[in-house]
């Protein structure tokens, strides 16, 4: 059996998608700058792509800047707060201990620059509160970004509940909704968003190709300089086939989220039970608040890698964090920010599901993960010393 569950790394492109990009590769390749036919032509579809995106999301075509994925919307949307937001003296970020690297990094950067920011602990069941977000708001806050759902343990942030709370204190509120466009409701204007990024490639959409919403009257800094696309905020011929795909991708993705769901949460949910019976293992991420799609454990006395590599020879492709930290040795940052010690934090697997999984394959995964942790725990060191008691078990 071959199963990819890794869907939070990314997704293997619709049909619709293809179909929506081949003829902007060929037939209908002009520049939607140039003003011949050729051109005017792209440029229409450029406009039509752009209203059929803002419609997904319950905004203004005007208020979508496209982009070459979620990390450059993640960057440009919280530097754009940043010189907002230092024009009037306020030079202070909150965000999470468990934002993705673009948003993490960014704000490192920042913070060089003598911006000071907050990082809020993040609950042990993965989740941040908008009380916490409230209470961390100073009269020199000049942004709060916090990520819709987390692309490691799946948690979903009570996202409505904090652009509320900033909205109602004046402070501009960005979500990293990488991992949530598509696959949740996402309504900018009810949720009181003021910036977004999404990721084509998340939802089945074409790599390199991404979106920042930025709510009218927010003037956005350009990251790349060059020629008037986008309003001049992001310089460089517009990528009209990824435009397309993504557009294609996100209707069709946005259309199916409720009957998506309904397939794929007790399967998800079987899952989960499943890998609990595995001794010494605990989930990752809140049960309840939880993408459809994720499962991350925890399991004492093995190996992360060791673990993918033997699932890999069972046909199955799964990550043991997020794909950008795997290569380095380090602990998913993630999973240290909801408590977990290097040793455990060590032996996590992420599962990430597509939305055509089916109940042979869910018992698939069951059968071999729990082999595959029993093999490695016979051959771990580390497991007899717990099972001789010479050590002490952390999950029970
Ligand atoms: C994948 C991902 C990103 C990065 O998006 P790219 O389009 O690959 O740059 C950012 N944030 C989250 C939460 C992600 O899962």
């Amino acid at each position: 059996m071959n199963i990819y569950a890794d869907h939070a790394a990314t997704t293997r492109m619709s049909q619709t998608a293809i179909d929506a990009m081949l003829p902007y590769m060929s037939q209908c390749y002009g520049n939607p700058s140039s003003l011949h036919t050729v051109g005017q032509k792209a440029n229409e579809a450029l406009t039509q792509a752009r209203e059929r995106i803002a419609a997904c999301l319950g905004c203004d075509a005007r208020e979508i800047t496209f982009t070459s994925g979620g990390s450059e919307a993640d960057n440009q949307a919280i530097i754009s707060a940043a010189r907002l937001g230092e024009k009037k003296g306020k030079k202070h970020i909150i965000s999470t201990a468990f934002e993705h690297h673009a948003v993490l990094h960014t704000l490192k950067k920042l913070e060089k620059e003598g911006f000071a920011v907050t990082l809020l602990d993040v609950h042990e069941n993965g989740m941040v509160s908008a009380q916490q977000v409230e209470a961390a708001i100073r009269p020199d806050t000049c942004l709060v970004t916090v990520m819709f759902a987390n692309n490691e343990i799946g948690s979903v942030q009570p996202i409505a509940e904090i652009g509320a709370v900033c909205r109602s204190k004046g402070v501009l509120f960005h979500t990293d909704a990488v991992q949530a466009a598509g696959h949740l409701h996402i309504d900018v204007v009810s949720q009181q968003i003021d910036m977004l990024s999404l990721s084509a490639h998340k939802f089945h959409g074409p790599k390199g190709c991404g979106v920042l919403y930025a709510r009218k009257g927010i003037r956005l800094t350009n990251l790349i300089e060059g020629g008037a696309q986008e309003r001049g905020k992001r310089a460089g011929t517009e990528n009209i086939p990824g435009i397309m795909g993504m557009a294609a991708a996100l209707e069709e993705a946005c259309a199916h989220i409720d009957e998506n769901a309904a397939r794929l949460i007790p399967l998800r949910d079987k899952l989960i039970a499943g890998l609990s019976a595995i001794p010494h293992s605990a989930l990752n991420g809140d049960p309840v608040n939880r993408l459809p799609s994720n499962v991350n454990f925890c399991f004492e006395g093995i190996e992360g890698e060791s673990l993918l590599l033997l699932l890999d020879d069972k046909g199955i492709c799964a990550s043991s964090g997020s794909a950008c930290t795997s290569g380095s040795l380090d602990p998913s940052h993630v999973l240290l920010a909801i408590g977990r010690v290097h040793d455990v934090a060590h032996g996590s697997l992420r599962l990430s599901l597509g939305e055509d999984i089916t109940e042979e394959e869910i018992d698939y995964l069951i059968r071999s993960v729990t082999e595959v942790v029993a093999y490695l725990r016979r051959m771990s060191p580390v497991w007899r010393d717990l099972q001789s008691g010479k050590r002490a078990f952390i999950l029970k």
